[in-house]
Protein backbone atom coordinates (compact mmCIF):
# COMPACT_ATOMS: atom_id res chain seq x y z
CA UNK A 1 0.00 0.00 0.00
CA UNK A 2 1.01 3.32 -1.15
CA UNK A 3 0.38 6.75 0.75
CA UNK A 4 0.83 9.80 -0.91
CA UNK A 5 0.94 13.07 1.07
CA UNK A 6 0.31 16.11 -1.05
CA UNK A 7 1.91 19.10 1.91
CA UNK A 8 4.53 19.00 4.55
CA UNK A 9 2.51 21.39 6.59
CA UNK A 10 0.15 20.70 10.24
CA UNK A 11 -2.00 18.38 8.56
CA UNK A 12 0.31 16.61 6.32
CA UNK A 13 3.24 16.01 9.07
CA UNK A 14 0.15 14.99 11.47
CA UNK A 15 -1.31 12.42 8.75
CA UNK A 16 2.01 10.69 8.15
CA UNK A 17 2.81 10.11 11.75
CA UNK A 18 -0.44 8.63 12.29
CA UNK A 19 -0.01 6.66 9.18
CA UNK A 20 3.70 5.18 10.32
CA UNK A 21 1.89 4.96 13.91
CA UNK A 22 -0.54 2.47 12.47
CA UNK A 23 1.13 0.75 9.97
CA UNK A 24 5.42 -0.22 9.87
CA UNK A 25 5.22 -1.17 6.89
CA UNK A 26 3.15 0.73 4.48
CA UNK A 27 5.42 3.21 1.78
CA UNK A 28 4.67 6.42 2.95
CA UNK A 29 5.39 9.55 0.45
CA UNK A 30 5.34 13.54 1.28
CA UNK A 31 5.25 15.66 -1.92
CA UNK A 32 5.79 19.45 -0.75
CA UNK A 33 6.46 22.87 -2.14
CA UNK A 34 8.16 24.07 0.75
CA UNK A 35 11.85 23.02 0.61
CA UNK A 36 12.24 22.31 4.63
CA UNK A 37 9.75 21.96 7.36
CA UNK A 38 8.75 24.42 9.13
CA UNK A 39 5.74 26.23 11.51
CA UNK A 40 3.96 28.74 9.70
CA UNK A 41 3.00 30.52 13.22
CA UNK A 42 6.16 30.68 13.67
CA UNK A 43 7.40 33.15 10.52
CA UNK A 44 6.94 36.23 12.27
CA UNK A 45 10.18 35.03 14.75
CA UNK A 46 12.24 34.30 11.65
CA UNK A 47 11.19 37.95 9.75
CA UNK A 48 11.71 39.89 13.07
CA UNK A 49 15.06 37.82 13.38
CA UNK A 50 14.27 36.35 16.49
CA UNK A 51 15.10 32.71 15.12
CA UNK A 52 16.80 31.50 12.89
CA UNK A 53 15.62 28.68 10.30
CA UNK A 54 16.83 26.12 12.01
CA UNK A 55 14.40 26.88 14.88
CA UNK A 56 11.19 26.62 12.91
CA UNK A 57 10.75 23.22 12.27
CA UNK A 58 7.94 21.06 14.33
CA UNK A 59 9.64 17.88 14.05
CA UNK A 60 13.19 16.09 14.90
CA UNK A 61 15.48 16.07 12.76
CA UNK A 62 16.01 12.88 11.65
CA UNK A 63 12.12 12.75 11.27
CA UNK A 64 12.07 11.64 7.56
CA UNK A 65 14.62 8.61 8.19
CA UNK A 66 13.27 7.81 12.05
CA UNK A 67 9.72 6.97 10.51
CA UNK A 68 11.06 5.85 6.94
CA UNK A 69 9.04 8.49 4.44
CA UNK A 70 10.27 9.51 1.89
CA UNK A 71 10.05 13.34 0.84
CA UNK A 72 9.85 15.27 -2.10
CA UNK A 73 10.64 18.94 -1.16
CA UNK A 74 10.11 21.83 -3.35
CA UNK A 75 8.01 19.86 -5.56
CA UNK A 76 4.88 21.41 -7.20
CA UNK A 77 1.78 18.76 -7.87
CA UNK A 78 0.21 20.66 -11.07
CA UNK A 79 -2.42 17.95 -11.30
CA UNK A 80 -4.07 14.95 -10.11
CA UNK A 81 -5.11 11.59 -12.32
CA UNK A 82 -7.75 10.24 -9.98
CA UNK A 83 -8.60 7.72 -12.68
CA UNK A 84 -5.25 6.05 -12.67
CA UNK A 85 -4.54 7.26 -9.15
CA UNK A 86 -1.05 9.56 -9.66
CA UNK A 87 -0.21 12.46 -9.43
CA UNK A 88 2.06 15.33 -11.77
CA UNK A 89 4.60 17.08 -10.88
CA UNK A 90 6.01 20.92 -12.44
CA UNK A 91 8.86 18.56 -13.52
CA UNK A 92 6.51 16.62 -15.60
CA UNK A 93 7.14 13.62 -13.46
CA UNK A 94 4.40 11.43 -12.19
CA UNK A 95 4.12 9.25 -8.98
CA UNK A 96 1.52 6.71 -8.05
CA UNK A 97 -0.73 6.27 -5.07
CA UNK A 98 -3.08 3.77 -3.73
CA UNK A 99 -4.17 6.44 -1.31
CA UNK A 100 -3.47 10.11 -1.44
CA UNK A 101 -3.99 12.86 1.20
CA UNK A 102 -4.39 16.42 -0.20
CA UNK A 103 -2.81 18.85 2.43
CA UNK A 104 -1.38 21.94 0.61
CA UNK A 105 -3.47 24.78 2.95
CA UNK A 106 -4.21 28.14 1.86
CA UNK A 107 -2.67 31.08 -0.56
CA UNK A 108 -2.55 34.62 -0.57
CA UNK A 109 -4.96 36.37 -2.66
CA UNK A 110 -3.52 39.47 -3.92
CA UNK A 111 -5.92 42.33 -4.66
CA UNK A 112 -6.36 43.42 -8.28
CA UNK A 113 -6.26 46.96 -6.95
CA UNK A 114 -3.58 49.20 -9.00
CA UNK A 115 -0.30 47.54 -9.51
CA UNK A 116 -0.65 45.48 -6.60
CA UNK A 117 -0.40 42.29 -8.68
CA UNK A 118 2.27 42.95 -10.68
CA UNK A 119 5.14 44.91 -9.32
CA UNK A 120 7.93 43.53 -7.65
CA UNK A 121 7.75 44.80 -3.67
CA UNK A 122 4.57 43.29 -3.05
CA UNK A 123 4.37 40.08 -0.81
CA UNK A 124 2.37 37.89 0.80
CA UNK A 125 2.79 36.20 4.39
CA UNK A 126 2.47 33.20 4.32
CA UNK A 127 5.51 30.58 3.46
CA UNK A 128 9.10 30.64 3.88
CA UNK A 129 9.85 32.03 0.82
CA UNK A 130 7.58 34.94 1.57
CA UNK A 131 9.43 35.65 5.11
CA UNK A 132 12.72 34.99 3.17
CA UNK A 133 11.97 37.66 0.89
CA UNK A 134 10.52 40.33 3.35
CA UNK A 135 13.35 39.58 5.68
CA UNK A 136 16.07 40.54 3.11
CA UNK A 137 14.08 43.47 1.39
CA UNK A 138 13.64 44.89 5.27
CA UNK A 139 17.42 45.33 5.13
CA UNK A 140 17.59 48.42 2.78
CA UNK A 141 14.38 50.17 3.42
CA UNK A 142 11.89 52.25 5.61
CA UNK A 143 8.92 52.46 5.52
CA UNK A 144 6.77 49.49 5.50
CA UNK A 145 2.91 49.21 4.33
CA UNK A 146 0.74 45.89 5.20
CA UNK A 147 -2.91 46.03 3.91
CA UNK A 148 -5.10 44.01 6.32
CA UNK A 149 -5.18 44.20 10.13
CA UNK A 150 -6.34 40.74 10.82
CA UNK A 151 -3.52 38.23 12.48
CA UNK A 152 -1.42 37.45 9.95
CA UNK A 153 -1.02 41.37 9.07
CA UNK A 154 -0.23 42.06 12.96
CA UNK A 155 1.93 39.19 12.70
CA UNK A 156 4.29 40.48 10.32
CA UNK A 157 3.82 44.24 11.65
CA UNK A 158 5.15 43.25 14.68
CA UNK A 159 8.44 41.57 13.27
CA UNK A 160 9.14 44.81 11.34
CA UNK A 161 8.41 47.22 13.86
CA UNK A 162 11.19 45.11 16.00
CA UNK A 163 13.16 45.47 13.18
CA UNK A 164 12.52 49.36 13.52
CA UNK A 165 10.74 49.67 9.90
CA UNK A 166 8.09 52.44 10.21
CA UNK A 167 4.62 50.26 9.79
CA UNK A 168 1.49 51.45 8.27
CA UNK A 169 -1.55 49.08 8.44
CA UNK A 170 -4.90 49.83 6.32
CA UNK A 171 -8.10 48.12 6.75
CA UNK A 172 -11.06 48.39 5.71
CA UNK A 173 -12.35 47.03 9.13
CA UNK A 174 -13.36 50.09 11.80
CA UNK A 175 -11.01 47.74 14.43
CA UNK A 176 -7.88 45.39 14.02
CA UNK A 177 -8.34 41.60 14.62
CA UNK A 178 -12.44 41.94 13.79
CA UNK A 179 -12.86 38.08 13.48
CA UNK A 180 -11.13 37.28 16.38
CA UNK A 181 -11.85 40.46 19.30
CA UNK A 182 -14.61 42.49 20.40
CA UNK A 183 -13.97 46.34 19.74
CA UNK A 184 -12.67 46.85 23.11
CA UNK A 185 -9.58 43.75 23.27
CA UNK A 186 -8.73 45.42 19.79
CA UNK A 187 -8.15 48.67 20.86
CA UNK A 188 -6.10 47.80 23.71
CA UNK A 189 -4.19 45.52 21.04
CA UNK A 190 -4.40 48.62 18.62
CA UNK A 191 -2.45 51.34 21.35
CA UNK A 192 -0.09 48.77 22.15
CA UNK A 193 1.12 48.59 18.41
CA UNK A 194 0.56 52.77 18.22
CA UNK A 195 2.84 52.72 21.74
CA UNK A 196 5.38 50.89 19.53
CA UNK A 197 5.68 53.03 16.20
CA UNK A 198 2.52 51.31 14.12
CA UNK A 199 0.60 53.82 12.16
CA UNK A 200 -2.89 52.50 11.54
CA UNK A 201 -5.50 53.59 8.37
CA UNK A 202 -8.75 51.80 9.71
CA UNK A 203 -12.45 52.45 7.68
CA UNK A 204 -10.28 53.18 5.00
CA UNK A 205 -10.07 51.17 1.35
CA UNK A 206 -7.48 51.16 -1.11
CA UNK A 207 -8.02 52.46 -4.03
CA UNK A 208 -4.68 52.63 -6.48
CA UNK A 209 -0.77 52.44 -6.29
CA UNK A 210 1.86 54.55 -7.43
CA UNK A 211 4.98 53.05 -9.23
CA UNK A 212 7.89 54.66 -10.12
CA UNK A 213 10.27 53.26 -13.37
CA UNK A 214 11.67 49.90 -11.47
CA UNK A 215 7.64 48.83 -11.28
CA UNK A 216 8.20 48.78 -7.42
CA UNK A 217 4.94 50.80 -5.65
CA UNK A 218 6.24 53.90 -4.08
CA UNK A 219 2.64 55.05 -2.81
CA UNK A 220 -0.68 53.82 -2.45
CA UNK A 221 -3.64 55.97 -2.51
CA UNK A 222 -6.85 55.58 -0.42
CA UNK A 223 -9.76 56.37 -1.48
CA UNK A 224 -10.18 59.51 0.47
CA UNK A 225 -7.46 60.58 -2.21
CA UNK A 226 -4.66 60.24 0.86
CA UNK A 227 -1.45 59.02 -0.53
CA UNK A 228 1.22 56.59 1.64
CA UNK A 229 4.55 56.33 0.92
CA UNK A 230 5.53 52.68 1.37
CA UNK A 231 9.00 50.70 0.08
CA UNK A 232 7.17 47.78 0.29
CA UNK A 233 3.82 46.47 0.56
CA UNK A 234 2.44 43.18 2.32
CA UNK A 235 -0.82 41.60 1.66
CA UNK A 236 -2.43 40.07 4.53
CA UNK A 237 -5.93 40.53 3.19
CA UNK A 238 -7.43 37.25 2.15
CA UNK A 239 -6.68 33.92 1.33
CA UNK A 240 -7.92 30.77 -0.74
CA UNK A 241 -7.76 27.37 -0.75
CA UNK A 242 -4.79 26.11 -2.34
CA UNK A 243 -6.59 23.86 -5.41
CA UNK A 244 -5.33 25.33 -8.44
CA UNK A 245 -3.61 21.77 -9.75
CA UNK A 246 -7.35 20.00 -9.11
CA UNK A 247 -8.66 21.81 -12.25
CA UNK A 248 -9.46 19.57 -14.51
CA UNK A 249 -9.69 16.79 -11.99
CA UNK A 250 -13.07 14.90 -10.08
CA UNK A 251 -11.96 16.24 -7.54
CA UNK A 252 -15.12 18.33 -6.01
CA UNK A 253 -14.21 22.04 -4.74
CA UNK A 254 -15.87 25.16 -3.43
CA UNK A 255 -14.49 27.33 -0.90
CA UNK A 256 -12.12 24.21 0.11
CA UNK A 257 -12.44 21.08 -1.02
CA UNK A 258 -15.35 19.10 0.11
CA UNK A 259 -14.86 16.15 1.96
CA UNK A 260 -17.51 14.13 4.29
CA UNK A 261 -17.20 13.76 8.21
CA UNK A 262 -14.29 10.75 6.99
CA UNK A 263 -12.88 13.67 5.53
CA UNK A 264 -13.39 11.72 1.99
CA UNK A 265 -13.39 13.96 -1.16
CA UNK A 266 -15.70 13.18 -3.98
CA UNK A 267 -12.73 10.40 -5.64
CA UNK A 268 -12.32 7.32 -4.11
CA UNK A 269 -8.85 6.87 -1.84
CA UNK A 270 -8.51 10.64 -1.87
CA UNK A 271 -8.81 12.43 1.61
CA UNK A 272 -8.08 15.95 2.37
CA UNK A 273 -7.32 17.69 5.93
CA UNK A 274 -6.14 21.19 7.02
CA UNK A 275 -6.80 24.40 5.60
CA UNK A 276 -7.32 23.18 2.03
CA UNK A 277 -11.25 21.88 3.23
CA UNK A 278 -11.66 25.25 4.90
CA UNK A 279 -13.06 23.81 8.26
CA UNK A 280 -11.21 26.07 10.96
CA UNK A 281 -8.15 27.97 10.03
CA UNK A 282 -5.95 27.36 13.06
CA UNK A 283 -3.20 24.79 13.78
CA UNK A 284 -4.37 22.57 15.80
CA UNK A 285 -8.03 21.55 13.78
CA UNK A 286 -5.61 20.92 10.98
CA UNK A 287 -3.49 18.77 12.94
CA UNK A 288 -6.84 16.77 14.18
CA UNK A 289 -7.65 16.35 10.72
CA UNK A 290 -4.70 14.90 9.12
CA UNK A 291 -5.06 12.55 12.15
CA UNK A 292 -8.59 11.76 10.68
CA UNK A 293 -7.74 11.12 7.37
CA UNK A 294 -5.21 9.19 8.21
CA UNK A 295 -6.85 6.76 10.01
CA UNK A 296 -9.29 6.09 7.51
CA UNK A 297 -6.49 5.77 5.15
CA UNK A 298 -5.11 2.81 7.00
CA UNK A 299 -8.94 1.91 7.20
CA UNK A 300 -9.82 2.70 10.73
CA UNK A 301 -13.13 4.35 10.79
CA UNK A 302 -12.69 7.62 12.35
CA UNK A 303 -14.70 11.34 11.53
CA UNK A 304 -13.45 14.88 12.03
CA UNK A 305 -17.12 16.22 14.46
CA UNK A 306 -15.24 18.83 16.10
CA UNK A 307 -17.11 22.27 14.56
CA UNK A 308 -15.53 24.25 17.49
CA UNK A 309 -12.46 25.89 15.93
CA UNK A 310 -12.67 29.18 16.68
CA UNK A 311 -10.19 29.67 18.94
CA UNK A 312 -7.36 32.22 18.97
CA UNK A 313 -4.69 33.07 21.19
CA UNK A 314 -2.06 36.33 20.28
CA UNK A 315 0.80 37.55 22.29
CA UNK A 316 1.55 40.68 21.21
CA UNK A 317 4.13 42.94 23.10
CA UNK A 318 3.73 40.38 26.06
CA UNK A 319 0.15 40.99 26.53
CA UNK A 320 -1.69 37.20 26.30
CA UNK A 321 -5.42 37.02 24.43
CA UNK A 322 -7.27 34.17 24.13
CA UNK A 323 -11.04 34.29 22.51
CA UNK A 324 -13.34 31.69 21.95
CA UNK A 325 -16.35 31.14 19.79
CA UNK A 326 -18.48 33.99 19.15
CA UNK A 327 -16.54 37.75 19.82
CA UNK A 328 -20.06 39.69 19.82
CA UNK A 329 -23.46 39.18 21.14
CA UNK A 330 -26.74 38.68 19.34
CA UNK A 331 -30.14 39.84 20.37
CA UNK A 332 -31.17 38.57 23.50
CA UNK A 333 -27.61 37.32 24.79
CA UNK A 334 -26.59 37.80 27.88
CA UNK A 335 -22.76 39.62 27.89
CA UNK A 336 -20.79 39.34 31.68
CA UNK A 337 -17.37 41.73 31.58
CA UNK A 338 -14.88 41.95 34.06
CA UNK A 339 -12.95 44.95 33.13
CA UNK A 340 -10.57 46.65 35.28
CA UNK A 341 -6.70 48.38 34.68
CA UNK A 342 -5.13 45.10 33.92
CA UNK A 343 -7.37 42.71 32.56
CA UNK A 344 -10.17 42.69 30.58
CA UNK A 345 -12.98 39.37 30.16
CA UNK A 346 -16.22 38.72 28.33
CA UNK A 347 -18.33 36.09 28.58
CA UNK A 348 -21.04 35.60 26.32
CA UNK A 349 -24.62 33.21 27.55
CA UNK A 350 -27.12 32.36 24.57
CA UNK A 351 -30.71 30.31 26.58
CA UNK A 352 -27.90 29.48 29.16
CA UNK A 353 -25.16 28.17 27.61
CA UNK A 354 -22.43 29.96 26.61
CA UNK A 355 -20.90 30.52 23.34
CA UNK A 356 -18.08 33.12 22.99
CA UNK A 357 -15.02 34.43 25.51
CA UNK A 358 -12.72 37.02 25.47
CA UNK A 359 -9.98 37.00 28.18
CA UNK A 360 -6.99 39.19 27.83
CA UNK A 361 -4.03 39.69 29.65
CA UNK A 362 -6.11 37.57 32.81
CA UNK A 363 -6.10 33.75 30.77
CA UNK A 364 -6.06 31.94 34.07
CA UNK A 365 -10.22 30.25 33.58
CA UNK A 366 -9.75 30.09 29.59
CA UNK A 367 -9.87 25.90 29.98
CA UNK A 368 -12.81 25.73 31.67
CA UNK A 369 -14.40 28.23 29.01
CA UNK A 370 -13.40 25.99 26.56
CA UNK A 371 -14.80 23.28 27.96
CA UNK A 372 -18.29 24.84 28.25
CA UNK A 373 -18.58 26.11 24.67
CA UNK A 374 -16.95 23.47 23.18
CA UNK A 375 -19.22 20.71 24.82
CA UNK A 376 -22.31 22.93 24.77
CA UNK A 377 -23.15 22.67 28.92
CA UNK A 378 -26.51 24.36 30.51
CA UNK A 379 -25.16 26.71 33.05
CA UNK A 380 -29.05 27.43 34.57
CA UNK A 381 -28.52 26.02 38.10
CA UNK A 382 -25.35 27.77 38.00
CA UNK A 383 -25.96 29.76 41.17
CA UNK A 384 -22.49 31.37 41.80
CA UNK A 385 -20.61 34.39 40.40
CA UNK A 386 -19.63 33.32 36.38
CA UNK A 387 -16.43 34.07 37.55
CA UNK A 388 -15.69 31.71 39.97
CA UNK A 389 -16.96 28.90 37.62
CA UNK A 390 -14.71 25.85 37.95
CA UNK A 391 -14.04 22.25 36.97
CA UNK A 392 -15.38 21.47 40.24
CA UNK A 393 -18.68 22.31 39.47
CA UNK A 394 -19.10 20.14 36.42
CA UNK A 395 -16.55 16.99 38.07
CA UNK A 396 -16.47 15.23 41.49
CA UNK A 397 -13.74 12.71 42.04
CA UNK A 398 -14.77 9.29 43.04
CA UNK A 399 -13.60 6.50 45.13
CA UNK A 400 -10.90 5.73 42.59
CA UNK A 401 -9.64 9.24 42.15
CA UNK A 402 -11.28 8.73 38.27
CA UNK A 403 -13.19 12.61 37.32
CA UNK A 404 -16.85 11.66 37.01
CA UNK A 405 -19.08 14.44 35.16
CA UNK A 406 -22.33 15.83 36.99
CA UNK A 407 -24.42 18.18 35.68
CA UNK A 408 -24.87 21.32 38.27
C1 LIG B 1 1.79 34.02 9.39
C2 LIG B 1 0.91 32.98 9.96
C3 LIG B 1 0.75 32.89 11.35
C4 LIG B 1 -0.08 31.91 11.90
N1 LIG B 1 -0.20 31.85 13.27
C5 LIG B 1 -0.98 30.91 13.82
C6 LIG B 1 -1.10 30.78 15.23
O1 LIG B 1 -0.50 31.54 15.99
N2 LIG B 1 -1.90 29.79 15.73
C7 LIG B 1 -2.57 28.92 14.91
O2 LIG B 1 -3.27 28.02 15.41
N3 LIG B 1 -2.47 29.02 13.57
C8 LIG B 1 -1.72 29.99 13.00
N4 LIG B 1 -1.60 30.07 11.64
C9 LIG B 1 -2.37 29.13 10.82
C10 LIG B 1 -1.64 27.79 10.74
O3 LIG B 1 -0.34 27.99 10.25
C11 LIG B 1 -2.47 26.88 9.81
O4 LIG B 1 -3.69 26.59 10.47
C12 LIG B 1 -1.75 25.57 9.50
O5 LIG B 1 -0.47 25.79 8.94
C13 LIG B 1 -2.59 24.77 8.52
O6 LIG B 1 -1.91 23.59 8.21
P1 LIG B 1 -2.10 22.86 6.79
O7 LIG B 1 -1.31 21.61 6.90
O8 LIG B 1 -3.52 22.78 6.45
O9 LIG B 1 -1.45 23.85 5.72
P2 LIG B 1 0.01 24.45 5.66
O10 LIG B 1 0.70 24.40 6.97
O11 LIG B 1 -0.15 25.78 5.00
O12 LIG B 1 0.79 23.45 4.67
C14 LIG B 1 0.46 23.37 3.31
C15 LIG B 1 1.53 22.56 2.64
O13 LIG B 1 1.14 22.28 1.30
C16 LIG B 1 2.23 22.55 0.42
N5 LIG B 1 1.66 22.84 -0.91
C17 LIG B 1 0.73 23.76 -1.25
N6 LIG B 1 0.44 23.66 -2.57
C18 LIG B 1 1.19 22.67 -3.06
C19 LIG B 1 1.35 22.07 -4.36
N7 LIG B 1 0.64 22.47 -5.41
N8 LIG B 1 2.24 21.07 -4.50
C20 LIG B 1 2.98 20.62 -3.44
N9 LIG B 1 2.86 21.13 -2.19
C21 LIG B 1 1.98 22.14 -2.01
C22 LIG B 1 2.97 23.70 1.09
O14 LIG B 1 4.29 23.79 0.64
C23 LIG B 1 2.88 23.25 2.56
O15 LIG B 1 3.90 22.31 2.83
C24 LIG B 1 -0.78 31.03 11.05
C25 LIG B 1 -0.61 31.10 9.67
C26 LIG B 1 0.22 32.07 9.12
C27 LIG B 1 0.40 32.13 7.63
Amino acid sequence: MKHVIIGSGAAGIAAAKTIRSINKNNEITIVSSDDIIYSRCMLHKYTGNERDITKLSFVPDDFFSANNITWHNSKYVTGVDTENNRILLHDKTLSSYDQLLIATGLETIIPNVGELKTATNVYGFRNLTDAKAIREKAIDIEKVLIIGARLVGLDVAHALLKLNKTVTIVDTASQIMPLNLDAVAADVYQKLFEKNGCNFRLNSKISGTISNEKGEITHVTLETGEKLACDMVIVATGVQSSVKFLDGSKIVYERGIKVDQHLRTSCKNVYAAGSVIAIGGVWSCAVRQGEVAAKNMCGIDATFTDTFTAKNAMHFFDLPTISLGLTTPADGDVVYINKNANCYQKIILRNNHAVGAILQNNINYIGIWQYLIKNQINLSNIKKSIWDISFADFYDIDEKGQYKYKQP
